[in-house]
C-alpha cells in the first residue's frame, strides 16, 4: 500500500481541562475524499486545524506524506504551503480584486512568478465558472462565488491535500449547490480531500469515507453505505436520527 497523504496517530488536543482530541487515528489514502462527520463541539474543526499546523498538539503523531509534520524542528510554513485550507468563511480580502486574491499566497508564499500565477488563476477560474469575476472585488460577488474564490485560491497550487471545514453553512441554502458542485469537481480530478461538514446527503454522495466524531473519538468509520444505512454503533445511529 502506498504512503497515506495525511495520518493522524493517536492525536490528543486539550484546551484548557477539555479533552477535545482524545486519541485520533485518521488516515487519507491518495485520492480518497473523507468526510467528518458528528455534532457540533465534537473536535472536526480542531482535528482539521490540528492537521494544518494552526493547532499544536498534546500527543500523538501527524504525518505528511510519511514526514512527521508535528516534530517541533519541522518547518511549518513550509507544511502548510502543501495543504490547501477553505474554512466556514471565505476571508477574501475585501480591498483586492479575485485575481489578486486567488494570487497572492502562491507568489508571495510559494514563490510562484507573478505572470505565472495569474494565469493559471485566470484559466482556473475560467473553468470554474468565474472568469467574468477575476477583475471584480469580493463584496460584488455572492457568498457562494466567494467561497469558490476560497477554494480556487486554495487549489491553485495543487495543494497535496484539501483540508475543508464546513464550507457551505454560512450560505444561504440557494448558494450551497454551486459550492458543492466545485467539490464534486475537485474529486473528479483526483484531489485528496478532508472535509467537515452538515451537509449528509452530499457527503453520502462524495465520500469515499465516512468518520463519525464523538466527543473527540472516531466512534466508527466506513463507507457511506455502510455508516449511514447500517451504522454499527449506537451513537452513529443516535446522531444520524437526530440530523435527517
Ligand atoms: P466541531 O468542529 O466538531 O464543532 P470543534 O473542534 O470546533 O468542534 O470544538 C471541539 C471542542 O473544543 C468544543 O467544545 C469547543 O468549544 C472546544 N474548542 C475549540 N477551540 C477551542 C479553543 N481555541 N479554546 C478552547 N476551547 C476550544
Ligand atoms: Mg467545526
Amino acid at each position: 500500500m502506498s504512503v497515506p497523504v495525511i495520518e493522524a496517530r493517536g492525536v490528543r488536543k486539550r484546551f484548557g481541562d477539555h479533552d477535545v482530541l482524545r486519541g485520533i487515528d485518521l488516515s487519507v489514502g491518495t485520492h480518497e475524499v473523507v468526510v467528518l462527520i458528528g455534532a457540533s463541539g465534537s473536535g472536526k474543526s480542531t482535528l482539521l486545524k490540528t492537521m494544518n499546523l494552526i493547532e499544536n498538539i498534546d500527543d500523538g503523531q501527524i504525518f505528511l506524506v510519511g514526514e512527521d509534520i508535528t516534530d517541533p524542528r519541522v518547518d511549518a510554513d513550509g507544511v502548510r504551503a502543501r495543504i490547501g485550507v477553505v474554512f466556514q468563511h471565505f476571508n477574501l480580502f475585501p480591498h483586492l480584486t479575485v485575481l489578486d486574491n486567488v494570487t497572492l499566497a502562491a507568489v508571495r508564499v510559494h514563490g510562484m512568478r507573478k505572470a505565472e500565477a495569474r494565469a493559471k488563476a485566470r484559466e482556473l477560474l475560467e473553468t470554474l465558472g468565474l472568469g467574468a469575476k477575476a477583475d471584480e472585488y469580493p463584496d460584488r460577488l455572492s457568498g457562494g462565488q466567494q467561497q469558490r474564490v476560497a477554494i480556487v485560491r486554495a487549489v491553485l497550487t495543487q495543494p497535496e491535500v484539501l483540508l475543508l471545514d464546513e464550507i457551505t453553512s454560512a450560505l444561504d441554502p440557494q448558494l450551497v449547490g454551486e459550492v458543492l458542485d466545485l467539490v464534486r469537481e475537485l474529486k473528479r480530478q483526483g484531489a485528496t480531500i478532508v472535509m467537515a461538514t452538515h451537509e449528509m446527503s452530499f457527503a453520502r454522495e462524495v465520500a469515499d469515507r465516512i468518520v463519525f466524531l464523538e466527543h473527540g473519538v472516531v466512534v466508527e468509520q466506513g463507507p457511506p453505505s455502510q455508516v449511514f444505512d447500517a451504522p454499527q454503533e449506537a451513537a452513529t445511529a443516535e446522531f444520524l436520527a437526530r440530523v435527517r
